[in-house]
């Protein structure tokens, strides 16, 4: 996941650690940083040693109709989709959130510049064209800083994509307003409705959950996780409108802003914490 950027960071940390920005082998080293931890995200789910917990639900609320005022911005590491509404946001709860209630912070994706990749969780050592993280802020925080201090703080939704030819209908709102944020902080208000569980796969259930990390610096190791099993598709000229989204580093040959391309961290171990599936 990608916490809402301060251009100080911006300005330090990339994914490849060219030109001489911070890449993602040297995290580890950024102040305040976890990333060299022991609960660190993404992580290769190996399928044959999931844990079945048949008691694992969500409890979905606001996640069927129309988020209030959204609009989405480009961060330079990413598309982002937020409520500038701060009051009537959706919220998950819950076994598998421990029975924490979590409200909607934002949405971003995370991507490759070829189809075999881009997304952060694998499954079974396979990658998937896009990754989306629906992030959650518990509510006994006052802040998102507070939460970010606590091992409960978060908990996200991540929703794996795989590339299609045909376009899919359920994310065209919010497609056609990505391809009008170009630029590093860049925003668009969204006109057009924009559900959440459109952007959820078709079949909710199973879903798959573990304790983890942000997947960008300062990997702070307070997220609950949760990777739904079903895949969901992507046409593959919505996949290239990400592709087309510029960050804030500048190519020296060409004097321009660089694609953001690849904006997906490796996955890491994990260190003897168990996966566990819902039922079906
Ligand atoms: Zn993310």
């Amino acid at each position: 996941m990608n916490r809402a950027a301060s251009k100080e960071d911006t300005l330090h940390w990339t994914y490849d650690g060219k030109n001489g920005y911070i890449g993602q082998t040297k995290w580890y080293t950024l102040k305040n940083s976890q990333c060299g931890g022991k609960r660190q995200s993404p992580i290769d789910i190996q399928t044959n040693k999931l844990v079945l917990m048949k008691s694992l639900e969500i409890e979905y609320k606001g996640y069927y109709k129309p988020l209030r005022n959204p609009y989405v911005e480009n961060n330079g590491h990413t598309v982002q989709l937020m409520s500038s509404d701060k009051k009537n946001l959706p919220m998950i709860t819950g076994s598998a959130l421990d029975n924490q209630v979590y409200k909607f912070v934002q949405a971003h994706f995370h991507w490759g510049v070829r189809n075999g990749f881009g997304s952060e969780h694998k499954i079974n050592g396979r990658a998937f064209a896009l990754e989306l993280h629906l992030v959650h802020v518990n509510t006994k925080y006052k802040t998102l800083e507070e939460a970010l201090g606590n091992p409960d703080g978060l908990a996200v939704l991540a929703v794996l994509y795989k590339v299609s030819r045909k376009i899919n209908p359920y994310i065209r709102p919010l497609m056609r307003n990505t391809a009008k944020v170009t630029y590093s902080l860049e925003r668009k208000a969204i006109r057009e409705p924009i559900v959440l569980r459109n952007l959820l796969p078709p079949k909710p259930k199973p879903f798959m959950k573990y304790y983890g990390s942000l997947t960008t610096p300062p990997c702070s190791e307070v997220v609950t996780w949760i990777v739904f099993r079903d895949i969901a598709s992507i046409g593959i000229k919505q996949e290239n409108v990400f592709r087309q989204k510029r960050g804030e580093v500048i190519d020296e040959k060409t004097g321009k802003f660089k694609r953001i391309g690849n904006n997906f961290r490796t996955v890491n171990d994990l260190n003897g914490r168990k996966v566990y599936i819902s039922s079906s």
